[in-house]
């Protein structure tokens, strides 16, 4: 299966990581394999860049900005119409790939993929979209009004459990917008980017779309930290963990560049009294299993009202004990394996933790061994219970542990809710009306993301994407995220033979 997708992709066992549009540069840095998950087999190497030729590339897309910038937005918005269209082309394979490379199942692969195919069709409207304000002058005989304008370049650093749907999200928007990106992939899914690279390539070339207008940088954290140190970017759209944004924003801070940061989560789910406790079931558990528990809003806390709570945890129970872990290509698996050593060593290390602070497993734990679990990637699905005061509670842990606790009231569910330091995504599981209206007040979640009777991962193109507090505050996706990639103009215009000043300041000569 494996050696037909690198086929379609003409992906080479030893391939280069580095492009100008459809130009492949040699990848003159480390080497880097691409080890799959699945089954801990290497699928290809991938020659990562060079200083030189970052250097080359950005140079490349420099030239290509001036270009790009004076193409029309609708006419840009064509080249991201037809990406689209490539994407529904490739949808399968691309999905496939996914799956392999990251470890995320199937279905997930696909739904990644046609993320990439929504936000194409919405940024393509958005190219008709890119408004300002007028507004009305105090002086006479004049206008005014504000523009956006293309920014520039635009560095896409993404992290591994998303590997292509956060490039198109930054990269589809950052197109029509008139900017030209820069793409530094996660050094753990390196391939899905060289087979999204191979996808437009085609496009580009056919419409003579300038060649550096989509530039590929494959590398680790060193080649994120040239783009953030660089003031030839004015805007670096970064994905990953907390620790990652607060070096990074650190850095383009310094030089007063732009950010988007978009950063962990500790993502809980309120189950009211008032819930319908088989339809929160679903929400909880795919949010705490989905993606082997790998998604920014994957769901890591329950708050459970202490009347429901015996019932509730023992479906969930239940409903865990059912969970079919393995291979993630079949379809009849629930739960796949985590990225690598690393993760399950982390996930074993948060185990650690939770016993030593005093929390108690109804589900316990474990790596899995045997046939099928060769990689050494699988890991069961657990839940303890914990308060929400624990350090490891207040730590996001990005692997499949679930943390379930008791409250009274639903102002005391809130305020644990929010006594995290992160605030990606939240929801509350509720069929009461006055509950669900404060939980989305302003006294109710601090999160970016809040839900009513949905769970807290799976968020659609349409709304805008990102979370508060150590969540980074950006925001990506739909809604007005656009304005995040332009630079804002404000225009006055004086049609009138006299030159008054504004605030009816006086200056006669
Ligand atoms: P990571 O922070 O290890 O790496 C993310 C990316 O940043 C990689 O491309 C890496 O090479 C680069 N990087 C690392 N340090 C850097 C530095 N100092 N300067 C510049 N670049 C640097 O994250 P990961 O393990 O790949 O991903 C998991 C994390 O991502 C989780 O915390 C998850 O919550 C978060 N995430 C957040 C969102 C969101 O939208 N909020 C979405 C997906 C993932």
């Amino acid at each position: 299966m494996i050696n037909d997708i690198l086929a379609h992709f003409q992906i080479s066992a030893s391939q280069s990581g580095v492009a100008i549009g459809g130009h492949w540069l040699k990848g003159e840095g480390a080497a880097l394999p691409s080890i799959s998950p699945v089954d801990g087999k290497l699928i290809a190497t991938v020659q990562t860049a060079s200083r030189a030729e970052y250097d080359q590339v950005i140079d490349k897309a420099q030239t290509a900005f001036g270009e790009w910038r004076q193409w029309p937005a609708p006419k840009r918005g064509e080249i991201v119409r037809q990406i689209g269209d490539a994407l529904r082309q490739h949808k399968k394979a691309l999905g496939k790939l996914v799956s392999y490379e990251m470890g995320k199942s199937l279905q997930e692969g696909y739904g990644e993929v046609q993320e990439m195919i929504d936000i194409c069709d919405f940024a393509v409207g958005q190219s008709r979209q890119l408004y300002g304000y007028t507004m009305h002058s105090e002086r006479p005989g004049h206008r005014m009004y504000d523009q956006y304008h293309p920014l520039g370049l635009v560095g896409i650093i993404s992290a591994f459990n998303f590997p292509v749907a956060v490039w198109s999200w930054n990269a589809m928007l950052s197109l029509v917008c008139g900017d030209v990106c820069i793409w530094k992939p996660s050094e753990k899914t390196p391939l899905t980017s060289i087979a999204c690279q191979q996808i437009i390539a085609p496009i580009l070339k056919a419409n003579a779309v300038p060649g550096g207008v989509v530039c590929l940088v494959n590398g680790g954290r060193e080649a994120g930290e040239w783009l953030s140190q660089d003031t030839r970017v004015p805007l670096v759209s970064a994905t990953g963990s907390t620790r990652m944004g607060k070096q990074l924003a650190a850095t383009v801070g310094a030089r007063l560049g732009k950010a988007i940061l978009e950063l962990g989560g500790n993502n809980a789910i309120i189950i009211s009294q008032h819930a319908n406790l088989d339809m929160a079931l679903i929400g909880c558990v795919f949010g705490a299993v989905g993606t082997a528990g790998q998604r920014c809003t994957s769901t890591r806390r329950l708050i459970i009202q202490e009347s429901v709570y015996e019932a509730f945890t023992q479906k969930l129970v239940k409903a865990y004990q059912q969970l079919r872990i393995g291979n993630p290509l079949d379809e009849n698996q629930h739960v796949g394996p985590l990225i690598d050593a690393a993760a399950v060593q982390q996930y074993q290390d948060s185990i650690a933790a939770i016993r030593d602070q005093g929390g108690r497993f109804l589900v316990e734990g474990g790596v899995l061994e045997g046939p099928g679990y060769e990689s050494g990637c699988y890991v069961k699905p657990c839940i303890a219970e914990a308060g929400n005061h624990l350090p490891i509670v207040q730590h996001e842990s990005f692997a499949p542990i679930l943390y379930v606790m008791r409250y009274q009231t639903i102002e005391e569910a809130i305020a644990l809710q929010n006594g995290v330091p992160q605030g990606l995504s939240s929801a509350i599981m509720t069929q009461d009306l006055r509950e669900a209206e404060l939980f989305l007040s302003a006294n109710g979640s601090d999160c970016g993301i809040a839900n009513v009777n949905i769970g807290t991962s799976g968020a659609e193109i349409g709304g805008a994407f990102g979370g508060e507090k150590e969540t980074g505050g950006g925001r990506e996706s739909g809604s007005d995220a656009w304005r995040a990639y332009m630079r804002r103009q404000t225009n006055t215009l004086n049609y009138s033979t006299s030159l008054p000043l504004a605030q009816g300041i006086k200056f006669d000569l």
